[in-house]
């Protein structure tokens, strides 16, 4: 049983590496993100409650992420163990988590705030289908077009200048102590998030012990 908890700011490819590791681990990839997204589209009544928060960068009170993260694990779907991406994002969130779960791993992702703004600002979301774009790594064939679908291609309602520095702000004073904290008691390690996808996750599994990435 692998439990691990991937750290790291808005762009730094916290999503993207927890999938991969979770891929070939047979890990279950929990993002707090991405189940809050499900409910906003969904436009169920959870999603009515997160939906203005998210869009303003801001974060959606501990009791209701605690509540989500909790309902999610009980499932106990996760034979081999889990990543969880985008939690804990405070103090409380994270004594929260440590007097629940023993972690294997916690693993920070470090981008400097120059290339966090790069990469987010760069975001694009098609307004029809949904597909994600990146105008620096994935842009589409047609400016402004998704590939796809053709639809318009649209900044997130998370993708603003505005929502960012909320963002970026509420990253370093809420989640660097959790870093420390998680430090004090468990294995804490970070890697450079410049680097490119494969080379992260080769560092990644190196520091975990984990056979070692093929792709
Ligand atoms: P993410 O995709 O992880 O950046 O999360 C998107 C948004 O969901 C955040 O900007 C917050 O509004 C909310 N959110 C996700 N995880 C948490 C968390 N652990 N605590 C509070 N809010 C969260």
């Amino acid at each position: 049983m692998r439990k691990y908890v991937i750290v790291g700011a808005q762009g730094s490819g916290k999503g993207t590496q927890a999938l991969l590791l979770a891929r070939d681990l047979d890990l279950v990839h929990i993002s707090v993100g991405d189940i809050f997204r499900w409910h906003v589209q969904n436009h169920t009544k959870l999603g009515a409650q997160v939906r203005r928060t998210m869009a303003a960068g801001e974060l959606v009170g501990d009791d209701l992420v605690e509540r989500v993260v909790r309902e999610r694990l009980e499932q106990h779907d996760w034979n081999y163990g889990f990543v969880v991406d985008g939690f804990p994002r405070n103090r409380r969130q994270a004594e929260f988590f440590l007097e629940s779960y023993d972690l294997d791993g916690v693993i920070h992702l470090d981008l400097p705030d120059a290339e966090v703004r790069r990469r987010v600002l760069a975001r694009r979301l098609c307004s029809r289908c949904g597909l994600d774009y990146n105008l620096i790594a994935h842009r589409p064939k047609r400016e402004g077009r998704c590939d796809a679908c053709g639809g318009d291609l649209v900044i997130r309602e998370d993708g603003t200048e505005e929502a960012l520095a909320e963002r970026l702000r509420l990253y370093h004073e809420k989640t660097d102590p959790v870093i420390e904290l998680f430090a004090r008691k468990e294995y804490v390690f970070t890697v450079d998030a410049r680097d490119e996808i494969a080379t992260v996750q080769r560092k990644i599994r190196g520091h975990l012990s984990l056979p070692p990435y093929e792709g």
